[in-house]
């Protein structure tokens, strides 16, 4: 199959494009390189499978050309997470808004099977957890700008379902709080990240608040699989699917965790949300997924243990030393 990925150079959508040219796929991506980075893909760049171009999704005039030569379209382009969206909101709105009108506007026009990446986000802070698909959205004030990257990404699903009522063929996947090799390895945007670099350079390691919050780490690979089986099964048409692991863990237990499997001798130490975030931030007090519909529709578990999946982290991170 001829496939696009936008934001293919990223962390999830470089972990996306390894599977599809591992399943024998044609992978064209566009990434403009913001966050996304080019040694990430490198290893393809030759290949006969493998197309790269260096832009924008808001070149309406390249995607019109990149969705009308492929089958099929994983969008994942996006200004990613909420610590990006606060410090440029306007940027945030704009790729995460226009990027995926522009987008699903070529998909409808060829008439494209299309995947939008979409966010745990969306559910705000909805206290009705673990999150079924068809739970409510529950958002702060618009004078928060935290809030605009969730009300970004309900408005891409509320898009593409606008475009789903047309009759095009299109599916949104809601990503629950993935890790794996190639996160930033400065730790932007991931507590992973950031905590296996402190441990590993001996530096305490920052928990945010008490530590209470909860998340639900998803493995890469099992990201990448959900998002496959979400742009191939027939059934998963039209619908929207949460992609995340039913493990919750504390984030101070996270941290303890991952000290250990570090041996790391550095200091577990609480900073207040308010120095973390600065004013007005609104710290979502557990993040789950319900996973039935997932595991109905598309067959799809996150069965990654956590443990494991931190080990192949932690060890994609010694490789960057050599
Ligand atoms: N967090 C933390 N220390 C850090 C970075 C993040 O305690 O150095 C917390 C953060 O407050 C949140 C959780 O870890 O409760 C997950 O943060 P991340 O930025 O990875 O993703 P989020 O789920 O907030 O989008």
């Amino acid at each position: 199959m001829r496939t696009l990925v936008t934001g293919g150079a990223g962390y999830i959508g470089s972990n996306l494009v390894d599977a599809l040219m591992a399943e024998g796929h044609d992978v064209s991506v566009v990434d403009n390189l913001s966050t996304g980075r080019i040694e990430n893909i490198a290893h393809w760049l030759g290949h006969d499978r493998f197309h790269f171009v260096c832009d924008t999704i808001l070149n309406r005039d390249l995607v019109d050309h990149l969705v009308a030569g492929v089958d099929l379209v994983y969008h994942l382009a996006a200004l990613v997470g909420v610590k990006y969206i606060v410090d440029d909101p306007v940027e945030g709105i704009r790729t995460n808004v226009t990027g995926t009108e522009i987008v699903l506007e070529k998909a409808y026009k060829y008439w494209k099977r299309t995947v939008i990446a979409s966010s745990s986000e969306v559910y705000g802070r909805n206290p009705d957890v673990p999150w079924r698909e068809d739970g409510q959205s529950v958002f702060g004030p618009t004078t928060v700008s935290r809030w605009s990257y969730a009300f970004s990404k309900a408005l891409d699903e509320h898009l593409a379902h606008s475009y789903s009522l047309q009759g095009l063929p299109v599916t949104a996947v809601r990503y629950f709080n993935s890790y794996g090799p190639r996160l930033d390895p400065n730790g932007y945007g991931s507590v992973v990240a950031r905590f296996i670099t402190q441990a590993r350079a001996g530096q305490p390691i920052t928990v945010y608040g008490d530590g209470c919050q909860t998340r639900s780490f998803t493995y890469v690979d099992d990201t990448v699989r959900g998002t496959i089986l979400a742009g191939t099964v027939p059934a998963a048409v039209g619908q929207v699917f949460n992609i995340g692991s039913n493990r919750e863990i504390a984030i101070r237990d996270l941290g303890a965790k991952i000290r250990d499997l570090v041996a790391s001798a550095s200091d577990i130490v609480h900073v207040p949300l308010q120095e973390a975030y600065g004013d007005h931030f609104e710290e979502i007090p557990r993040r789950v997924p319900d996973t039935q519909r997932a595991v109905r529709v598309l067959g799809f578990r996150a069965g990654t243990p956590l443990e494991q999946g931190l080990k192949k982290t932690l060890a994609w991170f010694e490789s960057l030393d050599s």
